[in-house]
């Protein structure tokens, strides 16, 4: 059979299979959409089609098996046990799910069944993007876990689960606010109900999610009774790969918890009680607005660069999470904006400048929240709960702080983090006498209780140890008798305890005395390897002391993960107050350091600006030297709710734009602002449509993408939403985009009556001031000097009449002569009649043609277009030196000196 018939698994178990191989085929067919990791001793083995996608996407060698008996090689591939974990993100970052199926019982009881019955095996559990647990697979400053999305009431039912934390949310969502909502999610997969499924439109709103295709094909699923799909991002290459998992009955939550048992295998974690979000009670951002505003990551995909990289000062992973979670769901209502760690707590005044190194401490707080899902999720170890022992210290002392630091009362929200740091002593008490200074991660190496903990393994590591020293006695007493000083007894896995000498001295132990002692047990190149009956006797009481003392370990490390699960709901509380502390730490740290203002948000329609700047590009020109950052004002009052913002390339329109939203967007999440005051009428929805990108994936050109993109904007805003509109009905011919952008002017201002400003290089737009009075001319100041522009970046009442794109063009490096022929075709275009100019450009072709009428530019400029030669150059070029005398030479000599003067 060849490999590539092979590479599929059998669909019925063959008879001749042997009973491991039947054991892995029947495994594998309850896991059809996940790679199979078959624990195998000290390996994680794949077989068949997985064998060949996992060597494929892990660059491993990809070998063959022939399991016995049978005619054919099956393709085969594995990872070791110990380092699996870099494997496995590998995997899931590449969309593969992943089930980890153990080895369930000691190989040696599978023995006491027969010589060929096979080691019990099960999966404990399926690895997604969604339900990675442990430090190594997580990024430890972005969350993790999934949304899922059901009918509800003739709606939608958003629902979000973070596994990590247990927190859970549940949201009711119109249709058209599916992509949004799931854009702040930005998740890695979503569950999606089968019925959902089934109808495309909804789904579409999904946004850049697939279901994967041959879900209806799938027999074995089909089975059983399914009712939820798993969606993944079109960017994840192995989307396709991925099918309905489970059955669910219920709304969104109800999947969600299901999935978890599915993939955990019934171990549900701690789930918090599930905390409802309002419909409307976080600032609606779509997709497209995340990207363009470059909120969470940049138009690249970096985290540098964006807003969030920029606002950051948090000190722990928790506090990173929390902060990007708040970025990404600004709220809408005032009065929860300012019970988030942020508004309420973040004075930059003394009294918490002098309480925020208090606050700093949680730098040494460890990831709390983590290491409690580990722990109830069973998959904790001894480290784990010196996190948890560390955090609640911490917590404790933090505590006391704040309540004692004569800063003040504290304010409202930082009083209610105080209170949820809570207090644990008894617990940290407890964890502190149990665990020993130096930990192993796994509570399967032993070794983690401390020294008079407890008397019983106390007693049994003192046999254990004993044991140990006397076998260097040991060692001392058989160099003696055989009189080899170097003699030494060493351990491995074969052999167990025994004797080894240099093949030279090998002879003193095999000699008749020695004989008495020592039995031979191996001989290797270089040394011979012995045993007596003394060790053998030693090696076992050894073994029999370490597993009763990792047994008794174990026991009492359970009793302190239940200890600690007991207390969840009160140590997840405290692991949030240290978040949110750490969050509301930041911010305060930011609004001193980059001199933000508290914002004034209530429920006006008011947008007033006063001395605004752009985050990170005023970060950016701080970091590089580069000059200060000029504020600008921006009031939208509603008879002036539509700003039209005129003025050259490179003036500062995109930027002054995005830093309005942006202010918005850092009022509502609870954070101060760049700028000299703000007074911000809650906004329900935040667009922008800024530049242009082709989606060339899902078959949609730029000027589709930005058609598709306005559509949503004027379809969906309403007076409390806020929109920043660039260069609208650029991709395309001009009189179509003037026409395009200057129909949607009057619909944002007539229909949408919303708060927005529309940058634009169509200066004809601005005759629509006359037209529509919310509409106000606003441009971007510059100077001319000497024939250059300065560009001043300071927005100003009126218009501008140019766009000064050649100058621009010219500081971008354009050859001189095409920078010369724009000119002149920009002074012929612009005086009068554009048909007529455009028949006389025509006849006038070609470029080079034009440009050598002109008086010839400067060489390095242009090296395009050779200089007309000169008088002397024209003389020089008819003389034939050949046919001259020495007088006629002289003379035209003298003749060729005069033309220069
Ligand atoms: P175009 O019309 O070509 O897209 P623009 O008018 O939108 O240009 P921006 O992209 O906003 O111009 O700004 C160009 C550069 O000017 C920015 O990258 C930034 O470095 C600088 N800049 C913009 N605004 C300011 C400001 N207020 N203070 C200082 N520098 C600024």
């Amino acid at each position: 059979m060849s490999d590539a018939s092979a590479a599929t698994s059998p669909a019925i178990i063959p008879p001749d299979a042997t009973p491991m191989m039947a054991q892995y085929l029947e495994i594998k067919q309850a896991h059809p959409d996940c790679l199979l990791f078959y624990r195998m001793g000290d390996f994680y083995e794949m077989f068949f089609e997985d064998a060949v996608n996992a060597a494929r996407t892990l660059d491993i060698a990809l070998t063959k098996a022939r399991p016995a008996s049978w005619a054919r090689t099956i393709p085969m591939c594995g990872v070791p046990v110990h380092s699996h974990e870099s494997y496995l993100q590998r995997l899931i970052r590449q969309g593969f799910r992943v089930a980890i199926c153990e080895q369930m019982e000691d190989p040696a009881e599978a023995k006491k069944r027969g010589s060929k019955s096979v080691v019990k095996r099960g999966v404990i559990r399926i690895v997604t993007p969604g339900t990675l647990t442990r430090t190594a697979l997580l990024d430890s400053r972005a969350p993790t876990g999934w949304p899922a999305v059901a009918e509800a009431a003739g709606g939608l039912g958003l629902a979000w689960l973070e596994l990590s934390t247990g927190e859970l949310v549940v949201q009711p969502v119109e249709r058209a606010g599916l992509g949004a909502a799931l854009g702040r999610l930005d998740p890695q997969e979503v569950l999606v109900s089968e019925k959902l499924c089934q109808s495309p439109r909804p789904l579409r709103a999904v946004g850049r999610m697939e279901v994967p295709p041959d879900r209806a094909a799938d027999s074995a699923l089909r089975q059983r009774e399914r009712a939820a799909a798993v969606a993944h991002p079109l960017r994840r290459r192995h989307a396709g790969r991925l099918r309905p998992v489970f059955p669910c009955r219920g709304g969104a939550a109800g999947a969600l918890v299901a999935y978890v048992e599915l993939t955990q295998k019934g171990r549900v974690p701690r789930l918090s009680p599930p905390r409802r979000l309002g419909p409307g009670a976080v600032m609606e951002i779509d997709a497209a607005t995340r990207r363009n505003l470059e909120l969470t990551r940049t138009l690249t995909g970096d985290r540098r660069g964006s807003l969030l990289a920029t606002i950051d000062r948090t000190v722990t992973g928790a506090g990173a999470r929390l902060l990007a979670a708040q970025l990404s769901a600004p709220l809408t209502n005032p009065a929860a904006i300012a019970k988030r760690p942020g508004h309420g707590c973040v004075r930059a005044e003394r009294g918490a400048a002098a309480r925020r190194p208090a606050a700093r401490r949680c730098a040494a707080a460890p990831d709390l929240e983590r290491a409690l899902s580990r722990l109830t999720l069973g998959r904790g170890g001894p480290r784990d709960l010196a996190a948890v022992r560390d955090g609640l210290a911490q917590a404790s002392a933090i505590r006391l702080l704040l309540n004692g630091h004569p800063g003040g009362p504290l304010p409202d929200g930082l009083g209610a983090v105080a209170k949820g740091l809570g207090e644990h002593s008894e617990l940290v008490q407890q964890l502190t006498q149990a665990l020993a200074p130096e930990l192993p991660l796994l509570a399967r190496d032993g070794g983690f209780i401390a020294r008079d903990y407890s008397y019983a393994l106390d007693e049994l590591v003192t046999l254990r140890d004993e044991s140990r020293r006397l076998i260097a006695g040991l060692q001392v007493k058989y160099a003696g008798i055989a009189g080899v000083p170097a003699l030494k007894i060493k351990h491995n896995n074969v052999l167990g305890y025994h004797i080894e000498v240099t093949a030279t001295h090998a002879d003193k132990l095999m000699s008749e005395k020695g004989r008495e002692v020592f039995m031979h047990r191996q001989t290797m190149a270089n040394a011979v390897r012995f045993g007596t009956v003394e060790l053998s006797d030693l090696e076992r009481r050894i073994s029999e002391a370490a597993d009763k003392a990792l047994a008794v370990e174990l026991e009492l490390f359970n009793d302190l993960v239940e200890e600690v699960t007991s207390r969840a709901e009160a140590i997840a509380q405290a692991a949030h107050a240290l978040a949110a502390l750490d969050v509301a730490a930041s911010l305060a740290e930011l609004a001193a350091e980059r001199r933000y203002r508290r914002p004034v948000v209530d429920g006006s329609l008011a947008f007033s600006i006063k001395g605004g700047r752009h985050p990170v590009v005023e970060a950016v020109l701080d970091a590089g030297n580069a000059g200060p950052f000029v504020a600008n004002d921006c009031d939208l009052a509603s008879d002036n709710r539509l700003w039209l913002l005129t003025g050259p390339n490179m003036a500062g329109k995109s930027t002054f734009l995005r830093q309005n939203a942006l202010i918005a967007v850092l009022a509502q999440m609870g954070s101060f602002v760049p700028a000299e005051s703000a007074h911000i009428g809650v906004v329900d929805r935040l667009y922008s449509r800024v530049g242009a990108a082709d989606d060339l994936a899902r078959g949609r050109s730029t000027f589709m993408v930005e058609m598709v993109e306005t559509a949503a904007i004027l379809n969906q805003s309403g007076d409390r939403a806020l929109v920043i509109l660039d260069e609208i009905g650029r991709g395309t011919a001009t009189f179509d985009g003037l026409s395009i952008a200057w129909a949607c002017v009057e619909h944002l201002h007539d229909v949408n009556r919303c708060r927005a400003l529309f940058a634009t290089h169509y200066h004809e737009l601005t005759m629509l001031a006359g037209k529509l009075p919310g509409l106000s001319c606003h441009t971007m100041r510059i100077k001319e000097w000497q024939g250059d522009v300065v560009f001043l970046h300071e927005v100003t009442a009126g218009a501008a009449d140019r766009s000064y794109g050649i100058h621009v063009a010219k500081l971008a490096g354009l050859p001189g002569a095409v920078v010369g022929r724009a000119e002149e075709v920009l002074t012929i275009l612009e005086s009068g009649d554009q048909n007529a100019a455009i028949h006389r450009l025509a006849e006038d072709l070609p470029l080079f043609s034009a440009a050598l009428k002109r008086p010839p530019p400067a060489p390095a400029a242009s090296p395009a277009a050779p200089p007309e030669p000169s008088r002397v150059e024209e003389a020089l070029k008819s003389i034939d030196p050949d046919s001259l005398t020495p007088r006629q030479a002289l003379d035209e000599l003298y003749r060729l000196r005069g033309l220069l003067s």
